[in-house]
């Protein structure tokens, strides 16, 4: 998709820091960490929003979901982490390219709003 950030560093034109890739996502530290650990976890077809999941094959819908664990495991948050998804204007979604964030390293607040 052109002019989506995200798919500018799927494609690698825009720089970032790969933590895990295959062949249905890739998944790099956010730029403005909200946690000590902060991952951002991208389907490579460009989808705007969960809210556009479904129109995601399965094989990459499973990948994702998959992916996120792993990655977990890699970056050692065996003490629990938090995955989010803000989708559209109400959850201040400020990237229109489906994404999941992993935070975690620290203890997260109770409120999850
Ligand atoms: P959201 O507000 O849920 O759409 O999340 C978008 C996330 O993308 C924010 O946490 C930003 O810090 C992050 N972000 C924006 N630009 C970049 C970039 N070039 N590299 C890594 N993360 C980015």
């Amino acid at each position: 998709m052109e002019n989506c950030l995200f798919c500018k560093i799927i494609a690698g034109d825009i720089p970032s820091t790969k933590v895990y890739e295959d062949g249905f996502c890739y998944a790099f530290r956010d730029i403005n960490p909200q946690a000590p650990t902060h991952i951002l976890v991208v389907p490579k077809q460009h989808v705007a929003s969960i809210a556009e999941m479904g129109k995601l094959p399965d094989d990459a819908l499973c990948a994702i979901m998959r992916a996120i664990g792993k990655i977990a495991a890699q970056e050692g948050l065996e003490n629990g982490f938090r995955v989010v998804s803000n989708c559209g204007p109400d959850a201040c979604q400020s990237v229109p390219h489906l994404h999941f964030h992993i935070l975690g390293g620290r203890q997260m607040g109770d409120q999850m709003a």
